[in-house]
C-alpha cells in the first residue's frame, strides 16, 4: 500500500476523520483507519476495497462486497488536485443485505455535498434512477470489439462524435456501409486496437460492467499487428492500466463468412496458446452450414473453452437447436428465433442454455418491432437462462444500464425479475 494521509471533507456538520487510501496489494483501493470514525462506523483498520464500480473522471466508486455487516457499502474517493484520494462519500445500504449474493445498488444523491442513499437493484429500477442503475454489478456477455468502445472516450481521444443509429436498418449490409461511414479508419493499426480496447475497459468502468466477455477474432493475425501472444499481451496490459478490477473474459472471435481453411490455420495459434475461454461465433449467420464449424468446436472444446455461437438471430428455431447439438454450446448468442418453437424453448431450458440476447440489437436491426413485443419475455417464461447484453454499444448507442431499465420501463419485465436476468450473467453457473 502507499498510503496518503488524508482528511475526509464531506458534509456540513458531518464528523471528519484521518484515513489512509491508497492501491492495496491486490491492486484494489485500499483504505486504513487510524482512529474510530464513527460517521462510518468503521474501527481502526484496514480494509481493501472489492472492486471499483464506476469510474466518473476523477472519481471512483468503490464497493465493499465481501466484509460482512459491510456488504452493500460504497466509498465514493474523488482524486483531488495534488492527486491525493480523499472520500467524499459513503454509501450504506439502506435496507442492510448483508451476507448473501445479491449485491445492493445505491442511489446516490449528493446535495449540499451530503451523500443520501439507497436502496437495491430493484429500487433502482422502479425509481428510474438511471445512475444507481449504473453502479449495480453487471456483466455484459455479448459484444463484440471496437462495437463495445465508450462513445465519450472515443470522442475525448480523437475528437470524432460518434452518432449512433437512429433508426433501424433492415439488413446487415447495412449495418456495414454505417460502420464504413461513420468508423472508417478509426479502429485500424496499432493505435485504432489500443483506442478500442481502452474505451472498452473504460465503458465497462462507466456502466458498472463486473464482468465482460470480448476479445480478438482469430483474423487479426493477418493484420500485422502481431502474433496472438504479441495481441494479448496488450489487451492485457491495457486491462491492467484502466480496469484490472473487472473481471474480463478473453473471448476468441470467428466469423461464419470466412473460408473454413483459413479460419483452421488463423485459429490453430491462438489454441495453442490456451489463453481464451471462450470461443463465439457470429458474422453472416446464414453464409455457411455451421456444421462445417464442428472440427473448430471440438478443437476449442479440447482446450476447456466455454463454447458459444449467434444463432437465430437471422435464423429459424430449428438452427438454434441444431447448432447447441452440433457445436454442444455452452450458450447462444441472440438465440431469439427460438420463441416460436415451444419444442426448442423447452429443449433451451432443459439443457440450461443461456442465452445472451441484446433488445436494442434486435430493433435496430429489423429482428423485433419493438421492445414491448421482444421475444425474450416469452423466452423467460418458458424457462430460458436469459441475460441482457448491448452487443454494439457504440453502433446502437445503449448502455447495458439503459436497456436493463428499458425493459422495466416498457412493463416487459418486473424489477425483480429483471434483477434475476442479471445475476444470470454474473456466473457461469
Ligand atoms: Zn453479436
Amino acid at each position: 500500500m502507499h498510503p496518503r494521509r488524508i482528511r475526509q471533507v464531506s458534509g456540513a456538520g458531518a464528523p471528519s476523520w484521518d484515513v489512509q487510501t491508497g492501491i492495496g496489494p491486490s491492486g484494489r483501493i485500499a483504505l486504513s483507519t487510524t482512529e474510530e470514525t464513527p460517521a462510518l462506523g468503521l474501527p481502526p483498520a484496514h480494509l481493501e476495497f472489492g472492486a471499483a464500480l464506476a469510474v466518473y473522471g476523477n472519481t471512483v466508486m468503490a464497493s465493499m462486497p465481501a466484509l460482512g455487516n459491510w456488504i452493500g457499502r460504497v466509498a465514493i474517493l474523488t482524486r483531488d488536485s495534488s492527486g491525493n484520494w480523499i472520500r467524499t462519500g459513503m454509501l450504506d445500504a439502506a435496507d442492510g443485505q448483508a451476507g448473501g449474493t445479491s449485491e445492493p445498488a445505491h442511489r446516490v444523491t449528493n446535495r449540499n455535498n451530503r451523500v443520501v442513499v439507497t436502496t437495491s437493484f430493484t429500487a433502482a429500477l422502479t425509481s428510474g434512477d438511471l445512475q444507481a442503475v449504473q453502479i449495480c454489478p453487471k456483466a455484459d456477455l455479448h459484444t463484440h470489439g471496437f462495437a463495445n468502445s465508450d462513445r465519450d472516450y472515443i470522442r475525448e481521444k480523437t475528437g470524432r462524435d460518434i452518432a449512433p443509429i437512429s433508426a433501424p436498418l433492415k439488413s446487415m449490409d447495412e449495418m456495414h456501409a454505417w460502420s464504413k461511414a461513420n468508423l472508417a479508419d478509426l479502429f485500424d493499426g496499432p493505435q485504432g486496437r489500443v483506442l478500442w480496447v481502452e474505451a472498452s475497459f473504460v465503458r465497462a468502468l462507466k456502466d458498472g460492467l463486473t464482468r465482460i466477455e470480448f476479445g480478438d477474432d482469430v483474423w487479426m493475425v493477418t493484420q500485422g499487428l502481431g502474433t496472438p501472444s504479441d495481441l494479448v499481451e496488450s489487451i492485457t496490459s491495457i486491462r491492467a492500466q484502466v480496469a484490472p478490477q473487472v473481471e474480463w473474459i478473453p473471448q476468441l472471435g470467428l466469423s461464419r463468412h470466412c473460408k473454413l481453411e483459413w479460419l483452421q490455420d488463423w485459429m490453430a495459434p491462438w489454441l495453442e496458446l490456451g489463453f481464451h475461454r471462450t470461443l463465439d461465433l457470429s458474422g453472416d449467420e446464414l453464409a455457411q452450414p455451421i456444421d462445417l464449424f464442428k472440427p473448430l468446436y471440438r478443437a476449442a472444446k479440447a482446450k476447456g473453452m466455454r463454447l458459444k455461437a449467434h444463432v437465430g438471430e437471422w435464423g429459424t428455431p430449428e438452427d438454434v437447436q441444431h447448432a447447441v447439438e452440433v457445436l454442444e454450446l455452452d450458450e447462444v448468442q441472440h438465440g431469439i428465433a427460438a420463441v416460436s418453437s415451444k419444442p426448442v424453448m423447452r429443449f433451451l431450458a432443459d439443457n440450461k442454455i443461456r442465452v445472451n440476447v441484446c433488445p436494442t440489437s434486435n430493433i435496430m436491426l429489423g429482428r423485433v418491432d419493438d421492445l414491448r413485443s421482444h421475444p425474450i419475455r416469452a423466452m423467460y417464461d418458458a424457462g430460458v437462462k436469459v441475460t441482457v447484453n448491448t452487443d454494439d454499444a457504440l453502433v446502437f448507442g445503449k448502455t447495458l444500464s439503459e436497456e436493463f431499465l428499458g425493459l422495466y420501463q416498457v412493463g416487459l419485465f418486473t424489477a425483480a425479475e429483471l434483477d434475476q436476468i442479471r445475476l444470470n450473467a454474473l456466473t457461469d453457473q
